[in-house]
């Protein structure tokens, strides 16, 4: 791999002794001692510069960046659909923007009334009895799940359940999840249509088994055919039935996981509802759970604690549940960042805009598996959800997943997610979402298939990709095993 010499300048270098973007106002208070001379230092490292130079360099790091507003991003689970920027002027209002957890109830009615149609709407969207909104994202809404499933056999006195059940196909966070609550993690294998084994499931259920955690539609993008059967056979040995709700995004207005039989799921607002996430934006991971679960949720929920008339509107408050499992979270999720932004969006779209959505989402993906198929080995090949999974090699090449990834970045495409699910050899999942039209598909489309013809012809094009882009090929091994978090202080820093 090359090595990569880094030559931006830093702040510090755009340093200037003197220079400054700032003019203190004079003082309206009395001055008041320092502290003690051992406590102060002399200087601090901080660099010296004008509004504009600072503007200036980081617009230019910006230009770096590659982001759903500048391009085609297929990162397949990851649904990288365009965030729509009405959401951000929704959420700056100055109402939502400029409030505290902590006031006082009646001074935040306009927010409590958001939160509780949210628990409504998504209690709608997805057929179950109960919802909280806050858990922080994904993962820590399947903790919150787990937690659920572990207090609901508890609380009936059933004590031995210690297993669940997580099939090959699943997102790698559900068996952590699990794990993290102690429990071990019996794996099912995937059948030769991307579905769970029956008769691996039916041989693993039994007393011990707190429940079974289903990613549906799973990692390969498969809708299993026989859901309502796998369901059954987990309830009909005690087990509950946790649905990963990251992928609802191909099902919203279409089929519904609590209407199935799912006993307790969590959405990824970010994902599904079109919030800015990846590179640290706000997740949001709402939980629903079914009727014989709703005791277990957290505290607090969003209720109405006095009836409107009339004339008067609802008082909205925090209410408890009877058998809660506690706090998953200081105060109540992530309020601006992740639920105004998908509240806003589910109100702009309505009900058959968000079935829209989930239409437009699978048939996408399927045009672009369609238009593949000849070129890429699809190893579970039938009609896909709102993404797929393509293997990245060649019979007799030596061009893998990751070349093929790189070279795209020359196209200017942001490479799909790869090397996962680890079912597929030199994976590459691709969920174009549905917010690009035929034109964005097809360019992509013919992207790939040029690649495929390069890796035939000039297979070291592809091993030293990215060539377009202002850094080359990274070791990512080293970039991660040898993280260098500070390298924005000066050289001769010390905090000592
Ligand atoms: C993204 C994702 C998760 C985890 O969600 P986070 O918000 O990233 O924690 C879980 N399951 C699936 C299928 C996902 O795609």
């Amino acid at each position: 791999m090359t090595d990569v010499k880094i030559v931006e300048p830093t702040i510090f270098d755009l340093s200037s002794p003197g220079r400054t973007g700032v003019t203190m106002p004079a003082s309206d208070v009395p001055a008041a001692d320092l502290p003690p001379q051992h406590l102060l230092r002399a200087d601090l490292p901080l660099p010296e510069l004008a509004e504009v130079d600072v503007v200036r360099h980081y617009m230019h790091l910006s230009k770096f960046n590659y982001s759903v507003d500048s391009g085609f991003y297929p990162l397949g689970s990851c649904t990288m659909k365009y965030n729509p920027k009405i959401n951000e002027d929704t959420c700056r209002l100055p109402g939502f923007l400029f409030t505290h957890p902590l006031q006082p109830i009646e001074t935040v009615q306009g927010n409590l009334a958001l939160m509780y149609t949210m628990q409504e709407w998504l209690k709608e969207i997805s057929g179950f009895a109960a919802v909280t909104l806050q858990p922080a994202a994904g993962a820590h809404g399947e903790f919150c799940g787990v937690l659920i499933m572990r207090a609901y056999h508890k609380s009936r006195g059933d004590h031995k359940r210690t297993k669940m059940i997580v099939p090959d196909s699943a997102h790698g966070t559900n068996p952590a999840s699990a794990g993290m609550l102690g429990m071990s993690i019996v794996v099912i294998p995937s059948d030769e249509r991307g579905n769970v084994d029956l008769e691996k499931l039916k041989a693993a259920c039994d007393d011990t088994v707190v429940g079974m955690m289903l990613t549906n539609p799973n990692t390969l993008g498969m809708f299993d055919e026989h859901v309502e059967e796998i369901i059954k056979i987990v309830h009909d040995c005690g087990g509950l039935m946790y649905g990963d709700g990251a992928n609802l995004n191909a099902l919203l207005g279409i089929v519904r996981p609590g209407d199935l039989g799912f006993d307790v799921m969590h959405f990824n607002l970010h994902k599904t509802f079109a919030v800015p996430h990846g590179g640290g934006g706000p997740g949001s991971g709402p939980v629903g759970v079914a009727e014989r679960l709703a005791d277990f949720l957290p505290e607090p929920l969003v209720g109405i604690i006095e009836e409107g008339d009339e004339e008067e509107p609802p008082l909205f408050g925090f209410v408890k549940p009877e058998k809660s499992i506690g706090r998953m979270k200081a105060f109540h999720g992530h309020f601006g960042g992740g639920l105004v932004r998908s509240f806003t969006y589910i109100a702009m779209h309505g009900p058959d805009g968000l079935k829209d959505v989930s239409q437009y989402a699978v048939l996408n993906a399927n045009y672009l598996q369609a238009k593949l198929r000849d070129t890429y080995t699809i190893p579970y090949d039938r009609i896909c959800m709102h993404e797929f999974v393509a293997e990245g090699r060649f019979e007799g090449s030596d061009v893998r997943a990751l070349d093929i990834a790189k070279r795209l970045m020359d196209y200017n495409f942001h490479p799909p997610t790869n090397y996962f699910p680890l079912i597929v050899h030199e994976a590459l999942m691709i969920e174009p979402t549905e917010t690009e039209n035929k034109d964005s598909l097809d360019a992509f489309a013919d992207a790939l298939i040029k690649i495929a013809e390069e890796s035939k012809s000039q297979p070291e094009l592809l091993h030293s990709a990215p060539h377009i882009t202002p850094f080359g090929r990274m070791d990512e091994v080293k970039a991660a095993r040898e993280l260098v978090l500070c390298c924005w202080l000066p050289e001769n820093y010390s905090d000592q």
